[in-house]
């Protein structure tokens, strides 16, 4: 039931909210009342469709997650010093889709403390502190991993770069350090591990120190939907262990079966981390990660005789939720859908690629695409513009799409898993008018700035003030 004006709402929120705190559409933010499925509605009741948001992973207000929420909610929520078959249970469920070395968890309320926790069980294990993490990667909000994201503290404004944080060159092969029009595909990946092998030989010789840790998620988002190449994850993991430190797999954004064929991304690099981390999906919406490590980290972390309590982390409520999504992932087929479905989509993202030359990459895996748009693609220079003009139209035709990657020139898409055939298409054909729009508009040179856009429903808006929107 909402009661307030949008304009009240936005009042109150400039007046009392931390202007840092990120909003999509700044200029003119969509108020969003309901949800449901791969729909979001506005205080209109206008429907958009939802081509972004990987927390609500199996649907938006999934009845089965709703149902489990408020039945365990209505019988008891607690903190977890206490037995109970929620926790366990769940924990079993995420152990069932790991690898046989991976059998203890932890339970947390998001993905940066679900990282925060790796960070210190890598500490504690390892004896070691020094990090080594990836150009353009987030893992998360905490002190602790704003200091290991080069995504945030390579900003102007941000911290500066501490001795502990080593940084390689983001795998990309498209418009990466080493790229495949330049290189060999078979040797791509050497180029980009050895990078780390010459820092852990640096560490030592310089520090004196062996590694920490090797943090990056199996798939990178925010560098802007990079697959790494093939046994890049393997020789890293090799150079990270032989340099005394442990391997990390950040599962917060491609976990839970995203992916199509495996339940979590490291498992399409061959790899077994030391110590994994989901969060986002888990919950569908609701507050809940987790980190998943060997019994002998485990080990490692208990022996310090320093107990660990969570107050909300593992609560009855969070994992009969998060046992929900689970179920509903499996009875729905939600990853053969994923699959397929993706599949759908990034052939038609390849055929839209043939109409517009803007189009330089389509890459991805199962409901984790990007789209890397560019002015030249003999040359790969990134098209920002185009992909903040592609951002902007798309939500006045009521299509929820952002963009990221060093340059702000990838189109993402990652959606609730119940995205469907119908929906690709919606999604392509006007992706396709928006970019014909944008070629005939800089090519007659006719600005589109003050000019009005054509809705959905045929009626005209004013258009909307261009910016980039993000999704993390
Ligand atoms: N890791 C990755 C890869 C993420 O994308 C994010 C959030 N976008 C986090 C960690 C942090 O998760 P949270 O916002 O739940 O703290």
């Amino acid at each position: 039931m909402e009661h307030m004006s949008k304009k009240d709402t936005m009042a109150l929120r400039e007046k009392h909210i931390g202007k840092s705190c990120q909003l999509f559409f700044r200029q003119d933010p969509l108020k969003i009342t309901r949800a449901k499925a791969q729909y979001l509605y506005d205080e209109k009741g206008d429907a958009y469709l939802d081509c972004i948001n990987n927390v609500a992973h199996v649907g938006h207000c999934h009845p089965a997650v709703v149902e489990a929420g408020c039945a365990q909610m209505s019988v008891l929520n607690t903190n977890n010093r206490f037995l109970h078959d929620n926790i366990v249970l769940c924990a079993q469920r995420i152990i069932s889709t790991m690898p046989d070395k991976l059998s203890v968890c932890y339970f947390v309320n998001s993905g940066s403390e679900a990282n925060d926790l790796a960070l210190r069980l890598a500490q504690i294990h390892t004896g070691n502190r020094q990090i080594v993490a990836l150009e353009h990667a987030y893992h998360g909000h905490l002190t602790s991993l704003i200091d290991i994201s080069h995504y945030k503290f390579n900003l102007p404004g941000g911290p500066p770069q501490k001795d502990h944080v080593h940084v390689a060159s983001c795998p990309d092969t498209y418009r990466g350090k080493f790229r495949d029009s330049e290189h060999p595909k078979e040797a791509l990946s050497k180029l980009y591990s050895d990078e780390i092998a010459a820092i852990c030989a640096k560490v030592r010789d310089e520090k004196g120190e062996g590694i920490c840790a090797f943090i990056a998620e199996s798939l990178l988002s925010c560098g802007g939907q990079v697959i790494p190449p093939e046994n890049y994850l393997k020789d890293v993991y090799d150079h990270i262990r032989q340099a005394g430190g442990i391997c990390i797999a950040d599962e917060v954004q491609v976990g839970f079966g995203r992916l199509g064929k495996q339940w979590w991304g490291f498992q399409l690099h061959d790899v077994v981390p030391d110590i994994v981390t989901m969060g986002k999906p888990m919950g569908n919406g609701h507050p809940v990660a987790a980190v998943v490590t060997t019994q002998e980290i485990a080990d490692s972390f208990a022996n310090t005789g320093v107990e660990y309590f969570n107050t909300y982390g593992g609560n009855p409520v969070s994992c009969a939720i998060a046992n929900a999504v689970f179920d509903t992932i499996e009875r729905e087929n939600l990853r053969e859908h994923a699959l397929v479905v993706g599949e759908y989509l990034f052939d038609a993202c390849q055929m839209l690629a043939k109409k517009h030359m803007c189009i330089g990459d389509v890459r991805g895996m199962g409901l984790f695409l990007g789209i890397e748009l560019v002015k030249d693609r003999e040359l790969r220079i990134p098209d920002k513009e185009t992909a903040t003009y592609v951002v902007s139209r798309m939500r006045a035709e009521h299509i929820l799409v952002s963009s990221d990657g060093p340059d702000h020139n990838v189109i993402k898409i990652k959606p609730p898993m119940v995205f469907n055939k119908e929906n690709v298409d919606e999604f392509v054909s006007t992706l396709d008018r928006v970019l014909k729009e944008r070629r005939e508009s800089s090519q007659g040179q006719a600005a589109v700035k003050g000019t009005e856009t054509p809705s959905k429903e045929g009626r005209t808006r004013k258009p909307i003030k261009e910016e980039r929107i993000k999704s993390i």
